[in-house]
């Protein structure tokens, strides 16, 4: 085999697919995608794409999937939003076995290029503290104290990625997302994050006739949201910079919990009242991205208002939610802000 494929690892995720889709679409004639999800449950599947079923905990399989890789995108991770993170950290810190295998694999491989998908969970939780934060640019990661498992996998497997180019000569990227919402995600089940699971509980309302909407927490938590158009182009240019130090990819747009369902149901024309779950996973009160470092050296800022990438993301999930669940009493209920 030539040395030429583009490898996407968690293809069959959120960012995966969209990264997978917008590759063939700029031209890569050879796109391999890796899950280890069976092929029907991605989320998006490209009949163009060489597609994979490998679990890339396995080194094998990572050997398999980076066969005659230029390119490594690693974007697979068993991860979800707070209400996965908090109660599974020991899975979340074996996606270590992922990165690591990949590593090497992508060393065996001779890849001109490696991505890692790392996390705002890498930065310390003492700086987030507040609801009216200081954004966080890269250096807060250290003295470290990132979110516990989830953010310490991260923090660890950059470290691994940046020893790899300094003692292997892998030419490696790392980028830190901040979080990440938009159409063909995860909007149910567990994993979901807060943007996803506010638009299906806004969509259960209006579908059941409810007046009631769960939120975690007590809403005035803040977060920075990037739509996943942007985070795609973002992330195809942090691969293709010179620049090997962790960057922030994130929108640097706070708005709290109560903002973001303000926002919902604008869109879908209702009023809610709101139940606060105090008890619920809430994660770091505040968070948002400092795009300082990003900005001066790809020169990249999101592009995509809240507002507008809700819209999109209410309307793909409502559709999908009309398509699966014609009788409105079979709709799942449950599940947080994620
Ligand atoms: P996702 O869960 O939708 O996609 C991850 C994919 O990895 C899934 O399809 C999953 O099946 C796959 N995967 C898990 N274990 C695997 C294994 N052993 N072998 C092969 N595939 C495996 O998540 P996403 O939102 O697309 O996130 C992609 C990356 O970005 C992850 O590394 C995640 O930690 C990181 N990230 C995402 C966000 C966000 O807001 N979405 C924020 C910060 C970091």
């Amino acid at each position: 085999m030539g040395h030429d494929a583009v490898v996407v690892a968690g293809a069959g995720g959120f960012i995966g697919g969209h990264l997978v889709s917008d590759l063939l679409a700029s031209g890569f004639a050879k796109v391999r995608a890796v899950d280890c999800k069976p092929l029907p449950e991605w989320y998006q599947l490209h009949p163009d794409a060489e597609n994979l079923r490998l679990d890339l905990t396995e080194k094998l399989a990572c050997f398999a999937a980076c066969d005659g890789a230029a390119v490594v995108f690693n974007l697979a991770a068993d991860m979800g939003g707070m209400g996965f993170i908090e109660t599974h950290k020991a899975d979340c810190m074996l996606s270590v076995l992922i990165n690591t295998h990949m590593l090497l694999a992508a060393r065996h491989a001779n890849a001109k290029r490696y991505l890692f998908s790392s996390s705002a969970c890498v930065y310390a939780a003492e700086r987030q503290t507040e609801a009216a934060v200081i954004p966080l640019k890269e250096s807060d990661a250290y003295p470290a104290m990132p979110e516990d498992g989830y953010g310490w996998e991260k923090l660890f497997s950059e470290r691994m990625c940046r020893h790899f180019l300094e003692d292997f000569g892998l030419s490696t990227r790392i980028v830190r997302y901040h979080n990440v919402y938009g159409p063909h995600g995860t909007y149910q089940g567990g994993r979901e994050k807060a943007p996803a699971a506010i638009c299906r509980k806004v969509i259960e309302a209006k579908l059941l006739g409810r007046d009631e909407i769960e939120i975690w927490g007590d809403g005035e938590q803040t977060r920075s949201f990037m739509h996943v158009d942007d985070c795609i182009k973002g992330t195809k240019l942090i691969m293709e910079s010179e620049f090997v130090e962790p960057l922030n990819l994130g929108s640097d747009q706070l708005v709290t919990i109560n903002r973001l369902v303000d926002i919902v149901e604008t869109i879908a024309g209702i009023k809610l009242r709101r139940r606060y779950n105090l008890d619920a996973p809430k994660g770091v009160r505040g968070r948002n991205s400092d795009n300082t470092l990003i900005q001066s050296v790809i020169g990249w800022a999101p592009s995509i208002t809240l507002e507008d990438g809700m819209e999109r993301t209410y309307r793909w999930i409502y559709d999908v939610m009309q398509t699966c669940n014609r009788d409105p009493a079979q709709l799942r209920v449950g599940a947080g802000n994620g």
